[in-house]
């Protein structure tokens, strides 16, 4: 079953829960964690538990005072000039992949692309489709492979290039489910489970705020949350004590500090976090540093859990070899469902669980990280945004949703789910160029 065309479309949908707020870089992605359920309210004028002359001195950044929040608004994206975090786009952006075939049928990949999908678009349109036309759809895994070394030469191990090829890759996997009239997990190798449990993410800078996020996301039915936290190390425990006391014992939480801490803070945090019985303590410092990250995770009795941005099983090697974090975090919208599924292979071989990162990706990135992990034997858990999600839906013909903190295998066959494609135009932005 030969594949005949392929179609980038960068998309860029507006986030109505989002209207009116300020932008802050550590709300992180807006369309993700943005909650129109929840009424607005101030909490920075909220009287804090803890006024700053009680505050303990750390030797972190943030609270040494040097730490500045500097917001360049650009538009459509923003940045924190005055950290090292990421660049955001106050919409869902992302690059939805088509692929067709002689026989008819089509599939649905998508590249994650949370900035510029217009570069991911023109890569996929100017190298990998002309690399991929005319291959056989059950040549998936070497079609990955020769895409991958179409640019081995030039250093482009990660990053866009990437992104481009593992889209197309889901997109294959999706029309050989179709093909063969099973779920895609099935057709990679077999159903490991039919419930997938989910955490929901939550954030905000005020302690009040994230325990309300979190409150919320309990009557959703989530057993499992993660708090998004980039404040200093004393505000982080101060959120973390907060929202454990309001959701109680029986919710498992988990704490994504977005690399904001360098070694030895990072150590001093999860001592602190340990003792709020934290299920895993996520991204604590800079990922490029590995022998830092074998020292926090040594140091600490709670896991920890990293890898959301890296791409491939060249880059896990070492990561894997050294047991520099306790849990993998693939990113199948950046790994491909082929990339997926060797990473996760390898971390068997080192009785390492694997809990997917979905993060700012779009509805067939979250189809495709629920095939990986019902077809998936050391799956964990899965990322899920409660809020973002009807954003990332407005291109589906169907419902296809989470209920009660959980997905259940989907019936129909490939990743499960029907694309509008006119509703897909509807969200297409002009090329940039
Ligand atoms: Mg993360």
């Amino acid at each position: 079953m030969k594949i005949t065309n392929i179609t980038a479309f960068p998309i860029r949908i507006p986030n109505e829960s989002d209207d009116g707020r300020k932008i802050n870089t550590k709300n992180l992605n807006t369309a993700m964690l943005a909650n129109k359920d929840l009424p607005a309210k101030d909490y920075e004028k909220q009287e804090s538990k803890k006024q700053n002359k009680d505050k303990k001195r750390h030797l972190d950044a943030k609270a040494l005072g040097t730490y500045d929040s500097e917001i360049k608004d650009m538009g459509i994206y923003y940045v924190d000039e005055g950290s090292n975090t990421s660049i955001y786009s106050k919409f869902h952006e992302t690059t939805v992949v088509k692929i067709e075939t002689d026989s008819g049928i089509i599939g649905w990949g998508e590249a994650q692309s949370p900035v510029s999908p217009n570069t991911t678009a023109t890569i996929i349109t100017d190298i990998v489709t002309p690399l991929t036309i005319g291959k056989n759809i059950f040549d998936v895994e070497a079609i990955w492979h020769k895409n991958y070394s179409a640019k081995r030469e030039r250093g482009h191990y990660t990053g866009f290039y990437i992104d481009a090829i593992c889209g197309v890759d889901i997109a294959i996997w999706d029309a050989i489910g179709k093909a063969l009239n099973m779920p895609t997990c099935q057709s990679m190798g077999g159903i490991h489970r039919k419930k997938v449990p989910l955490y929901n993410g939550i954030g905000g800078t005020h302690p009040e705020e994230v325990a309300d996020q979190a409150e919320w996301s309990v009557g959703k039915g989530y057993k499992f949350l993660k708090m998004h936290l980039k404040e200093d190390l004393e505000t982080t425990v101060e959120i973390a004590a907060k929202v454990r006391e309001r959701v109680g014992n029986s919710i498992g939480l988990m704490a994504d500090v977005h690399m904001g801490f360098d070694t030895f803070n990072a150590i001093k945090l999860g001592k602190e976090l340990e003792k709020l019985n934290l299920l895993w303590l996520e991204s604590p410092s800079d990922p490029i540093d590995i022998p830092g990250l074998c020292e926090i995770s040594r140091s600490l009795d709670m896991p920890i859990a990293n890898g959301e941005w890296t791409r491939t099983k060249y880059e896990m090697r070492e990561i894997f070899e050294k047991r520099a974090y306790d849990i993998s975090m693939p990113d199948i919208a950046r790994t491909g469902l082929t990339g997926g599924k060797q990473i996760a292979t390898i971390a068997e071989l080192y009785n390492i669980p694997v809990a997917p990162h979905v993060g700012g990706g779009g509805i067939v990135s979250i189809a495709a990280t629920l095939q990986f992990s019902l077809g998936t034997p050391n799956f964990m858990i899965m990322e899920h945004s409660e809020q973002g999600h009807a954003v990332k839906a407005m291109i589906l013909s169907d419902n296809f949703d989470a209920s009660e903190g959980q997905y259940e295998l989907p019936e129909k066959p490939g990743l499960g789910i029907e694309i509008d494609e006119n509703k897909v135009e509807k969200y297409k932005i002009d090329p940039s160029i």
